[in-house]
């Protein structure tokens, strides 16, 4: 068994003591006790990336011109640049990103991959090895409806996550999410981002959850929230075409809220940084707590395991960050200053990242990408 220890996040708050796992598993939960540890300081849940397009990072040159032009299918830059990318390129640029997220105390994340069932399995590619969980979302190559290759990227993936109802033929949309739905997997799809879309539409397709809402009225936000349908939020995103998400309004609203870090070329995939901004943008839009941002960077685990608690505790998979910041009762206000540097130690599914490009091989767990 390996341990660390300082002040450590129970759910509830901060407490003094020390974590033990082994085989992937925290099994030790308690006051602070004699013995070697591996680290101490601040100790938070492995952060969660509820929504990234991690193939993207391949497009690194400066990025002008709209939403349009950079990111909507299927002529916006990313899908030009992703269409004439050697494989190899892709899956170097996306193992980039991860090893980022790691790095920066990110020990799951859920992609909207692109590029149909090819793309998913460069994604499968890229994270060989790496100790990240997740959930891979693919979807067609096209926008059109074919069942034959809605089902292989079912059989090959966590379920289909679209660009946006508005971009694709309703009977089509309709087709491709109940496929999902009878093969229980998960559907996600973008809402209301550069324009309000319809939300009873949205929510027809019964997604798992939905990704924006910038542009949503109040009304359409109880709709999420009666619906129970969690909303990721993207504010750096966001801001980069010129919005700022009403992320107070949102919380008003009773929606469940998780965070995200969006398009890799526009964004590093860094939830420290996305944690930090999203605080930053809600002050301006109202107040929202400290610790209520930094949930909304933990609570994206339940997308792979509607079981798993933001918090840490014995039994839960053993994903762990130590930061070298202020602890104790102020250990929030710590979290949304944080940065890279802070972060002492990683450990994700047990395997302790500890700073370098490659995890040090520990014992295989389960933490390999949820399949
Ligand atoms: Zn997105």
């Amino acid at each position: 068994m390996e341990r660390v220890a300082g002040s450590f996040y129970d759910g509830r708050r901060f407490r003094e003591g020390t974590i033990g796992w082994d085989d992937g598993v925290v099994v030790e939960v308690g006051p602070r006790r004699a013995g070697p540890t591996i680290a101490r300081g601040l100790i938070i849940p492995g952060l969660w990336n509820a929504h990234t397009h991690l193939g993207d990072a391949v497009v690194t040159q400066e990025l002008k011109g709209t939403i349009e032009e950079l990111v909507a299918p299927p002529h916006g830059l990313k899908h030009r640049v992703l269409a004439k990318a050697k494989d190899a390129a892709v899956i170097a640029a996306m193992r980039r990103a991860m090893t980022t997220m790691l790095r920066t105390g990110t020990t799951g994340f859920s992609d909207f991959r692109e590029g149909g069932l090819k793309g998913l399995k460069l994604l499968y590619a890229s994270v060989a090895a790496l100790p990240l969980g997740g959930v891979a979302l693919g979807r067609p190559a096209g926008l059109t409806y074919e069942r034959r290759e809605v089902e292989a990227i079912l059989r090959a993936s966590d379920g289909i996550a679209l660009s946006s109802f508005v971009d694709w033929p309703a009977d089509a949309i309709e087709k491709v999410a109940a496929d999902v739905r009878r093969a229980k997997k998960i559907f996600a799809i973008h809402c209301s981002e550069r324009i309000r879309e319809d939300i009873d539409k949205v929510l027809d397709l019964k997604p798992a959850f939905l990704v924006h809402m910038v542009q949503a009225t109040d009304a359409d936000l109880a709709r999420c929230a009666d619906a129970r349908v969690p909303i990721v939020v993207c504010p750096r995103s966001n801001a980069f075409f010129g919005m700022t998400p009403d992320i107070p309004r949102m919380q008003r609203a009773g929606v469940e809220l998780l965070l995200g870090t969006d398009n890799a070329m526009i964004n590093v995939p860094s939830m420290l940084r996305e944690i930090e901004f999203a605080y930053r943008i809600a002050r301006l839009k109202g107040e929202m707590s400290a610790r209520d941002i930094v949930e909304m960077a933990l609570r994206g685990r339940r997308l792979a395991d509607p079981d798993a608690a933001s918090a840490i505790r014995v039994g839960e998979r053993a994903d762990l960050v130590v930061l070298d910041v202020p602890d104790g009762a102020s250990g929030f206000a710590s979290l949304v200053r944080a940065t890279a540097s802070d972060v002492r130690l990683v450990v994700s599914g047990g395997h302790v990242w500890a700073g370098g490009d490659e995890p040090t091989p520990r014992k295989v767990s389960r933490s390999r990408h949820r399949r």
